[in-house]
């Protein structure tokens, strides 16, 4: 949208800690624009034939590949992921786009000849019509694209408001989509904060909303939306354990904990933030972690050796090394400190970013704030578990379930973990479970509001409503006037 938007964001460099940029923040009046744009655009594009609707995303595949460098870039220019964690980004959200592409397939409905003599019944599903998107600051290019590919092939128009901390990668999509040829309207991006989510929550043409973020707002995004009427499903926060069990590859367990605690400093909702060290594990593995977490690479994420970057903006740095205070206060043992991170430029002086080090913790209980809480940084703790089953218990018992992993040699435990573990995504001796396109993914517990998890065909379910339809062609049967319940004949 041109921004007639009177506030204004300034948009940093997390690896130099200097203003970069700036967003105009929208209002009711330019949600009212968006909503309107897309609506006098839906019917034109509901009616066009699906495969024409999955060529239009086919070349939008064809132009995400070809800039997929360029798109890297801009996120780990106002995210400050490392550069290679961002081509990884842009990846995944490219899968979406080649699962949107078979859209077709799943929108065909089922059929069946014959209900009653004359009688056919068939399902079809159809789009809703204006739907919106709400996503966070972590990963600006993939979570759109769980979301506006599948929602744009099942016939819908879309409104996007992405985080005002990276508000890049959205626009250069929205740019991208036009170059594939998409009809103006169909796709809007609204940049802002509360004010603009909250106008699409409360606008009557928008039927449906994906939300990705924080649980408080999930929740709020999740209640406001269906006091609104809307169809919503909210993602929220996590609190991702990993599981080590004695008989687990311990070179393997230490590389999956120290890339997926450290990896994106720890800010992806998939991050795992909690070990839990079950019988002898804990004295075996905690020295090698603690080795390995004080020799990260941490540098400006351009850099192509970088292992892990800088933390998104100042106050997500001071709230991680507030937490790591709390822990020390709260009598956790203080492993490996990485506050007071200092990277250095080409200069040799400091870069002057929101770096931090990798955290680890050891000895921390249940009872403590830095294991209940999500902290969304590069620290990881470990909480020690005498058996499988107090371990999953644990598990079980956190108000947080995205995901979690299990790393063991014995297949009957891994088998059982899998089954008994009340959390949405599960990975056996793989720490990251994010699933494919065409899985779904979703959390359970206070990590998801809703019924259907994002993209897959889940998304496709989301994103469109079932109709039946049931006909009898006056020649087939003729029929007097029935009084009883309709029923085969
Ligand atoms: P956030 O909740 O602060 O913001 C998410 C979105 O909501 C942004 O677009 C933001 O502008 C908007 N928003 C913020 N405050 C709002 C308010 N009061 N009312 C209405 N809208 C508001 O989250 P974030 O800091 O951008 O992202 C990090 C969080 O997202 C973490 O908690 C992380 O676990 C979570 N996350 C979850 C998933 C998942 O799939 N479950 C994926 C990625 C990130």
């Amino acid at each position: 949208m041109p921004g007639r938007a009177a506030r204004r964001q300034d948009v940093f460099n997390p690896a130099t800690g200097r203003v970069a940029r700036q967003v105009l923040l929208g209002d009711a009046d330019d949600v009212r624009a968006a909503v309107a744009a897309a609506k006098a655009a839906f019917p034109a594009w509901a009616d066009t034939p699906p495969i024409r609707r999955a060529r239009v995303l086919n070349d939008f595949l064809a132009l995400l590949n070809q800039h997929r460098d360029a798109l890297a870039a801009m996120i780990t220019a106002e995210h400050g992921k490392v550069f290679t964690d961002a081509q990884g980004e842009v990846t995944r959200g490219i899968e979406i786009v080649e699962f949107a592409c078979g859209a077709p397939q799943l929108l065909k409905g089922d059929y069946t000849d014959q209900v009653s003599t004359g009688i056919d019944n068939w399902t079809l599903r159809q789009p809703l019509g204006v739907v919106a998107g709400v996503t966070p600051f972590n990963f600006p290019c993939m979570v759109p694209l769980w979301m506006f590919p599948l929602a744009l092939a099942c016939g819908n128009a879309f409104v996007l408001k992405p985080s005002e901390r990276d508000p890049s990668p959205s626009l250069f999509m929205a740019e991208l989509l036009k170059q594939a040829g998409l009809p103006d309207g169909v796709f809007n991006v609204v940049q802002g904060d509360k004010a603009v989510v909250d106008a699409l929550l409360e606008h009557p043409d928008v039927k449906a909303l994906s939300f990705v973020g924080s649980t408080p707002i999930a929740q709020y995004v999740y209640e406001t939306g269906a006091r609104h009427g809307k169809r919503v499903q909210a993602l929220g926060g996590a609190k991702n354990h990993m599981v080590v069990m004695p008989d687990a590859d311990l070179d393997q367990a230490v590389d999956a904990l120290i890339g997926s605690a450290y990896g994106s400093a720890g800010e992806r909702c998939m991050a795992i933030s909690v070990a839990v060290l079950v019988g002898d594990v804990g004295d075996r593995i905690v020295p090698r972690l603690a080795e390995r977490a004080k020799v990260l690479k941490i540098k400006n994420g351009m850099a192509l050796d970088a292992e892990m970057g800088p933390i998104v903006t100042r106050q997500a740095l001071e709230r991680i090394e507030g937490y790591i205070a709390l822990g020390v206060q709260e009598g956790a043992t203080l492993v490996v400190d990485g506050r007071g991170c200092k990277v250095p430029g080409p200069d040799g002086q400091p870069l002057g970013g929101f770096f931090t080090g990798g955290t680890l913790f050891d000895h921390v209980t249940p009872a403590m704030r830095i294991y209940k809480e999500e902290i969304f940084g590069p620290v990881l703790s470990c909480v020690r578990a005498k058996d499988f089953a107090e371990a999953v218990q644990l598990v079980n018992d956190h108000e947080y379930g995205n995901g979690v992993a299990v790393f063991t040699s014995d297949g009957n435990v891994a088998r059982e973990f899998a089954r008994r573990v009340q959390v949405g995504m599960v990975g056996v001796n793989v720490p990251i479970p994010v699933p494919m396109a065409w899985h779904g993914f979703g959390g359970w517990k206070r990590s998801l509001f809703g019924d259907m998890h994002a993209y897959g065909e889940e998304g496709v379910r989301f994103y469109t409503r079932q109709k039946s339809v049931m006909q009898r062609w006056p020649a087939s049967t003729p029929k007097g006037a029935e009084f009883t319940m309709p029923t085969a004949k």
